[in-house]
């Protein structure tokens, strides 16, 4: 066993964990960044890059702001934690900007949910400059930006070193370091300071999302990170910590995971000859409505419920995208752009470079990624559809082109366009995570609580582990958060005195 003692470790290099890492440093700590992939930036570094914040820093906004995080938790989040969050919240683009960021805004865009209380102080989007020459940056550049400053700390940073446990005092509660793994070695870091859990979400646990996720016996992947596997939540609970925000999930849009990769890619047809139908051949929703950020019922989960002697199903799982020669003449089926001007660097598979999308299609279809067949009866043999009930949806989708009318789901007129030229393809569609907001309940000053709402001493998180996000979720906000909390994580365990 390996022996080594800082007065900080920051378990996991995303946004959240460089930040808490620098915040600590600058105030004289010495910090070890520990983590588990073999390379950092974790979701952060494949994201779309937007953060939302408030302009203007007076205090009557920012008390509008505590009022609005309150109100957006539901019951979960205190006066005090909103207070803290909104005051540091309030300082993040200066933050930025005193460290050479340049911020990338289309001005004030009003925030969701805009009947809560407050909510009109959250006014700002934002991006950050590209490092790449694109009109905007993502999550990439805004990575590559905060590792650029770790890195000029001096900071240590060990890859390839996932965290296994926290070391706990067992009369007091204190944490006095990790266990983690390097290089097949065990290594004992003692932290004179506090341990920093910045080790993000657990989309890519399926035994997590199945105990915690309601929705999870449908086929679900991570569209970030693969290596966020809810290392957190069970170091944390472990620990003694409570838990909160476990069932805040941002589904991302429609999306494909090829079984060679480990994410999945977000689908986003450049022409609208296709349609989504369930394994039984049958259209079952409006296509116009993305799954992203969606706070419906996604029909793909509908549950049969059979009753006493009844089958288990999930009459829409699996479900397909169906379409014709125009869809894939028009371009890669996949989201290859977030926006106008953003680069094509966003979901783990595209931001990481492991796969290049053809611009055609058609080295998906030669891999048999993407099914393809001169009839639709003939498609519907080669995904197991019922060939007469898929003709039959195809025809009926078809006249809805002709009247401009859907009137079963509502389709708007303008993507009625008519699945008439063949050969005809089929991906199978799959539910991608953009990440979860679940993890140890987290206190003011980013501590870490325990089940009667006491801070575990030398204990604290950041990011998307823990996130002061529940069920309502205003976009562009764990970002920030990362930004935000690992300001206040950062700087509250620097100011520790340390362990004797
Ligand atoms: C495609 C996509 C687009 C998105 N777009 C946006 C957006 O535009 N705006 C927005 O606000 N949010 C967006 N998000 C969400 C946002 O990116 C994440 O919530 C946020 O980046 C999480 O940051 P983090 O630092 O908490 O976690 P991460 O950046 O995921 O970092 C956590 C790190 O911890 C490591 N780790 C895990 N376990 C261990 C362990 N045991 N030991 C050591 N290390 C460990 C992981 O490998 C990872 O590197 C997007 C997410 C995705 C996937």
């Amino acid at each position: 066993m390996i022996n080594r003692e800082v007065d900080i470790v920051v378990v996991g290099y995303g946004g959240a964990g460089a930040v808490a890492a620098l915040e600590a440093s600058k105030r004289g700590a010495k910090v070890i960044v520990l983590e588990k992939a073999p390379k950092a930036g974790g979701s952060t570094s494949v994201s779309t890059g937007i953060m939302r914040y408030p302009s203007g820093i007076d205090s009557a906004k920012i008390r509008k702001l505590a009022e609005y995080i309150v109100a957006l938790g539901l019951g979960s989040v205190d006066g005090e934690t909103a207070t803290v969050f909104a005051e540091a919240w309030a300082g993040m683009a200066s933050w930025l900007v005193q460290y050479g960021a340049r911020l990338i805004s289309p001005g004030s865009i009003p925030s969701p949910y805009s009947n809560l209380p407050g909510a009109d102080s959250l006014d700002m989007l934002a991006v950050l400059e590209s490092r790449e020459g694109y009109p905007l940056g993502c999550g990439r550049d805004l990575f590559a930006f905060l590792s650029g400053l770790v890195t000029k700390q001096d900071i240590e940073v060990m890859l390839n070193t996932p965290v296994q446990k926290l070391i706990q005092d067992p009369i007091t509660k204190e944490i006095k370091g990790v266990i983690a793994e390097s290089e097949g070695q065990k290594t004992r870091i003692l932290a004179k300071k506090a341990v920093i859990l910045t080790c993000g979400g657990f989309e890519g646990n399926p035994e997590m999302l199945a105990t915690y996720v309601e929705e999870a016996p449908i086929e679900m992947s991570p569209s970030g990170t693969p290596y966020a596997t809810g290392d957190g939540v069970q170091m944390a609970i472990d620990a003694g910590a409570d838990l909160w925000h476990m069932n805040g999930i941002e589904w991302a849009t429609q999306s494909f995971k090829p079984p060679e990769l480990p994410a999945a890619f977000w689908l986003s047809p450049k022409e609208q000859s296709w349609i989504n139908v369930n394994g039984y051949g049958r259209r079952f929703r409006n296509e116009d409505e993305s799954y992203g950020h969606a706070k419906k019922h996604l029909e793909v989960f509908n549950f049969a419920h059979a009753g006493i002697g009844g089958e288990a199903s999930w009459p829409n799982s699996p479900w397909y995208m169906i379409f014709d020669e125009k869809t894939r003449r028009a371009g890669p089926i996949i989201m290859t752009q977030r926006m106008p001007g953003s680069p094509p660097f966003i979901t783990y598979n595209c931001a990481q470079e492991l796969y290049t999308w053809s611009p055609d299609n058609g080295k998906e279809i030669e891999k048999g990624w993407i099914k393809q067949a001169d009839t639709i009866v003939e498609l519907a043999g080669k995904t197991n559809v019922d060939g007469a009930v898929l003709q039959k949806t195809v025809a009926d989708y078809n006249n809805c082109c002709v009247s401009r009318l859907d009137q079963e789901f509502g389709r708007s007129a303008r993507k009625l366009i008519a699945l008439d030229t063949p050969p005809y393809y089929a991906a199978e569609c799959m539910v991608s995570i953009i990440n979860t907001q679940g993890g140890a309940k987290r206190g003011p000053y980013g501590q870490v609580m325990n089940v009667w709402g006491v801070a575990i001493p030398r204990l604290y998180s950041g990011g998307e582990f823990g996130s002061i996000w529940s069920f309502l979720y205003p976009g562009g906000c764990n970002l920030s958060e990362c930004i935000v909390s690992g300001i206040i994580a950062g700087r509250h365990a620097a100011a520790q005195k340390p362990r004797v």
